[in-house]
């Protein structure tokens, strides 16, 4: 029966991780099965931040993929080896009040482990870092900003998580979203309840609060969150806060808060550069057991350089169309997936259509581009024209090189190196490339 149990459970996981590849983490491969009978399929987790994860996104996969391998009707349970870590306080006490099922949980995704340090967040990640380690005693209360998608939200729950392992006794830890302290609030006031409100909020060893810009205009929940603030500081209580500018940027918000927020550590998070965005590309590739070619990292870290969200997504979206297509992750499959044209219709762009945009766009002459000129203003959009054929069209270096005045193929390929590595470093360059691919490719 063990055999069979281990047997059963191995196909599970892999009909999960196909079908359900969004959804599918490196760590489904240490869960064990407990047991299988009168129709369940109990899974043991321990961890509880796994287990909530589990019941949260997988609960369909798994029990879809536990019908389709075994041929029969089967429910999923989740059993955990250390049930009294449910009770255990992480702001769950809270969360399990019928009042408050809106507070967030906490991802498994988002621990320090899982996050890419770079030069956009180094000092961000280092002040949560040392803030789990020490909390209220070095900074408080940190305060990091930065627009959507840039890792706040990471940054906080790994900071609660880690201060939930270091701690010898359990600490309270209280981390929610600033949309749900306000409507706690509103929700206290209608009830008259204000005394329970404010031990809940004031008893606590760490409160953590996303998105605080969500204070604008809200006077009552600033007043609230004011004497909130100073009764935990005065305790020495670690307060860490998070919004998507900085407090003195945030329309509407009391001076009295602004000076608050300010008198301990503030740290921006800007956008990752390149490198960065290849090395998140790649953690997140392999918390889902996948490992998408060089070339694919390259290219979805080049598209997306905003948002590490999207950058996400597009993995999500590259591998889904891999799995669904039963199909290694190619370039070819990448550029599909994002929404480029596949092969075929690049085959389709000209030279000379590529010659008139470059043209068009650097506001340069056919015959410059063929004349021997090497002023930047001229070889720029040469090598750019170069760099474009070699991407976007089937002809040889050669025949490339006797489109621009008989050049030999040494010249193209050195230009499309060059090209190729400004794309990696220099954002004008890059966005350049971009649109005039997007604007041949799209037609
Ligand atoms: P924000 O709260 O700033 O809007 P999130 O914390 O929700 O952003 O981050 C969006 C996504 O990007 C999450 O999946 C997060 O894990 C990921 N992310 C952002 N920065 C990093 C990083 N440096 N390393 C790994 N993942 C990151
Ligand atoms: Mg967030």
């Amino acid at each position: 029966m063990a055999d069979l149990l281990v047997d059963i459970w191995d196909r599970v996981l892999r009909h999960v991780q196909k079908n359900h590849s969004e959804h599918w983490r490196n760590w489904f491969e240490q869960i064990e099965p407990a047991s299988l009978d009168n129709g369940t399929l109990r899974i043991e987790v321990a961890d509880n931040s796994w287990r909530q994860y589990l019941k949260q996104y997988c609960t369909e996969a798994f029990t879809q993929a536990a019908q389709q391998v075994t041929g029969h009707l089967i429910s999923i349970e989740y059993v955990s080896s250390e049930q009294d870590d449910e009770n255990q306080p992480q702001g769950k006490d809270y969360r399990d009040s019928s009042d408050q099922t809106d507070l967030l949980c906490f991802s498994p995704d988002y621990t320090f482990d899982n996050f890419v340090v770079g030069p956009c967040n180094r000092l961000s990640h280092a002040a949560c870092l040392a803030v789990s380690e020490a909390p209220g005693k070095v900074y408080n209360p940190l305060f990091i900003h930065g627009s959507v998608g840039l890792g706040k939200t990471h940054l906080l729950q790994a900071a609660c998580q880690a201060f939930l392992k270091n701690a010898a006794s359990p600490p309270q830890v209280l981390y929610m979203s600033c949309e749900t302290f306000t409507n706690d609030f509103i929700h206290a006031v209608e009830q008259g309840d204000l005394y329970n409100f404010r031990y809940k909020y004031r008893y606590v060893d760490i409160l953590v609060i996303d998105d605080v810009q969500f204070l604008s205009e809200r006077e009552r929940s600033q007043e609230e969150f004011f004497h909130t603030f100073n009764t935990l500081y005065q305790n020495r209580k670690q307060i860490i806060l998070s919004a998507d500018c900085s407090p003195t940027e945030i329309p509407k918000l009391e001076d009295r808060l602004v000076s608050r927020f300010n008198q301990g550590l503030v740290t921006r998070i800007d956008k990752p550069t390149f490198e960065t965005r290849m090395a998140i590309v790649k953690k997140k590739a392999g918390m889902r057991s996948i490992k998408p070619p060089e070339e694919v990292v390259k290219f979805i870290a080049r598209k997306i350089d905003s948002n590490t969200r999207e950058l996400e997504g597009a993995l999500t979206k590259i591998h889904g169309l891999a799995m669904l297509d039963d199909s290694p992750i190619t370039l070819e499959l990448a550029r599909q997936a994002l929404g480029e044209e596949p092969t075929p219709a690049h085959r389709q762009v000209t030279i000379s259509q590529i010659i008139d945009a470059v043209t068009e766009h650097f506001n340069v002459r056919l015959s410059d581009l063929q004349g021997k000129k090497r002023s930047r203003s001229i070889a720029h959009p040469r090598q750019v024209c170069m760099y474009l054929a070699r991407e976007l069209t089937q002809h040889s270096l050669e025949e490339i090189g006797g489109h621009f005045g008989g050049r030999d193929h040494t010249t193209v390929l050195h230009a499309f190196r060059h090209i190729d590595k400004l794309c990696d470093t220099d954002e004008n360059v890059r966005g350049t490339v971009n649109s005039l691919t997007a604007g041949l490719t799209q037609r």
